[in-house]
């Protein structure tokens, strides 16, 4: 394997990022000058040293300097009886920016599989997690895909005993993810969860 090769397969472990694209990446780095490749390898340093992941919701952000906490969950101001279920960290950044949801959250990190490819879900982490915090209301804020869908009915399954569950209002359109959704969409969503 030639060193080009090398770093295509890096870039084809991405979400999303196929052999074409990744290669493309390749070509772009070589394109660009040596002080954009180097700031981009400071930055990915930097990254992995000052980002880690929450204890409680387990995204990844800069945490609380004496918790392992991330801001969110270190707020004392948001409301303790709501926590939403997301499947990704950029799920939240999106919730947050509109403005719509003072609650806590809690990232999945992926849905289950209809087709059983790639299939990651967090649920012994979230067992534990309700295990020491009770809420009254779950709102699944899953993606609209096929497989979010599944992992919707499978979570209000297995969560119906623990909390009022709720599911995001379907103000999103069908196959659509979370991150991809614009402010106003996320309020209506929250606002017709049912
Ligand atoms: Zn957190």
């Amino acid at each position: 394997m030639n060193e080009m090769d090398k770093l295509t397969e890096l870039f084809m472990r991405f979400p999303g990022i196929g052999p074409r694209q990744a290669r493309r990446f390749v070509f772009f780095l070589l394109r660009q000058d040596a002080g954009y490749r180097a700031a981009l390898i400071r930055s990915i340093d930097s990254v992995a040293a000052h980002i880690q992941q929450c204890s409680k919701c387990l995204r990844y952000a800069p945490l609380h300097k004496e918790r392992p906490v991330c801001a969110i969950c270190g707020d004392t101001h948001r409301d303790t009886t709501q926590l939403m279920l997301v499947e990704k960290d950029t799920d939240v950044e999106q919730m947050e920016k509109s403005g719509a949801y003072a609650g806590h959250y809690f990232v999945l990190g992926g849905t289950l599989s209809l087709t059983g490819k790639k299939s990651y879900l967090r649920e012994k982490e979230l067992d534990s997690y309700l295990k020491h915090h009770v809420f009254a209301e779950i709102i699944l804020a899953l993606s609209t895909t096929s497989d979010g869908e599944f992992t919707t009915a499978h979570l209000a399954e297995q969560l119906k005993s623990k909390a009022r569950i709720t599911v995001l209002g379907r103000g999103l359109s069908t196959g659509s993810e979370l991150e991809y959704a614009d402010a106003a969409t996320l309020v209506q969503a929250l606002k017709n969860r049912a």
